[in-house]
């Protein structure tokens, strides 16, 4: 009898909803095509210290609707060295895992990259991250559950906002990217999005803010991108530059995690099929995506290394929306 070949799966960096829905359908479309799955613990630790649970379609079951990650996740500073990434080598070598599909973001997927120079597993990446800030891939698998979370929530804080005509700064995760706070901010119909590609203008704020006071709109939402600054300093100044009280609020962790919207859940499904048929043709060390609609895969290399560029034409449309 030949033995069925092994597929590894794991979840590294910042988790995102939408995850076990991706290791679940892994682990069907693997097992559909005679492969077996064995989930790695912990992120890269795991794969350094041969760490694994094995997955089946009876025991993914339950998991599509649930938010974070069943296999827990880490940032593992051992996998950056050689003496860890040596030891992740073997671990694949040790389990005859001839393919390996690592759920996460593009640090993820750089050290995928790194793993991939020292072992002959196919190693293949499936972005997820509410960042969404992945080279290769218009959306990332948790991205639209985060949005939704944060308008939700902005949704009620407008309601205060207009009942007393107040300005409030909410903060959304987002340090070095402003994809999450451009969407959301058009989405929720912010007066002001602050992103960090776009230095914060502390004038041009107060200006707009003192121009729609003219004009009569007293209330104001401006979603600010955690790499923007302090936001409690920024509405300091606010309060100072235009004589009005300024509320602020910090959205955090409330984004990151909850069930998967049907969007996040498809982008899973879709992803993993497409890394589980790289995997079977051999085609290793690539990056899965989605591209004007179609699901594709670029490089590794080129989706760890290349940068996102935040839509121009959004920026233009979100000041646009806000007058
Ligand atoms: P994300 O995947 O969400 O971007 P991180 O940037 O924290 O999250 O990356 C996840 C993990 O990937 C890190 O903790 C580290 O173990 C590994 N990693 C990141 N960059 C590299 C690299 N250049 N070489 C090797 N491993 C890396």
């Amino acid at each position: 009898m030949t033995q069925m070949k092994t597929i590894g799966v794991v979840t590294t960096g910042g988790d995102a909803p939408g995850m076990n829905a991706a290791i679940r359908a892994v682990t069907r479309i693997a097992h559909s095509n005679g492969m077996q799955v064995i989930g790695f613990e912990r992120g890269w630790e795991g794969v350094i210290t041969g760490t694994f649970r094995h997955l089946t379609p009876r025991s993914v079951g339950g998991l599509i609707q649930l938010g974070g990650t069943i296999l827990h996740t880490t940032r593992c500073p051992e996998f950056k060295t050689a003496e860890g990434m040596k030891k992740a080598a073997q671990t694949l070598k040790t389990h005859q895992v001839c393919g390996l599909i690592v759920i996460g973001g593009d640090g993820s997927f750089r050290g995928a990259l790194e793993l991939s120079k020292i072992t002959s597993a196919q190693m293949v990446g499936i972005p997820a991250t509410i960042d969404n800030d992945v080279y290769g891939t218009d959306e990332t698998i948790g991205f639209d559950t985060a949005v939704n979370t944060a308008v939700a929530e902005i949704d009620k804080i407008r309601d205060t906002a207009f009942s007393h005509e107040r300005i409030f700064i909410v903060e959304v995760m987002g340090r070095q990217r402003g994809f999450l706070a451009l969407t959301v901010g058009i989405t929720v119909g912010a007066e002001i999005i602050l992103v960090p590609e776009d230095k914060c203008n502390l004038s041009t704020i107060v200006e707009t803010l003192k121009d729609n006071a003219r004009k009569g709109k007293r209330a104001g939402i401006i979603v600010a991108a955690e790499g923007c600054g302090k936001i409690s300093e920024i509405a300091k100044e606010i309060e100072e530059k235009t004589g009005s009280e300024v509320r602020l609020t910090i959205l955090g962790y409330v984004q990151r995690g909850g069930s998967p919207t049907a969007r996040s859940r498809l982008l899973a499904n879709l992803f993993a099929e497409k890394a589980v048929d790289l995997i079977c043709e051999g085609q290793g060390n690539r990056a899965v995506g989605l591209q004007n609609g179609k699901i594709a895969s670029i490089g590794l290399e080129e989706a760890s290394k290349g940068t996102k560029p935040l839509d121009a034409n959004m920026l233009k449309l979100a000041d646009m929306l806000s007058i």
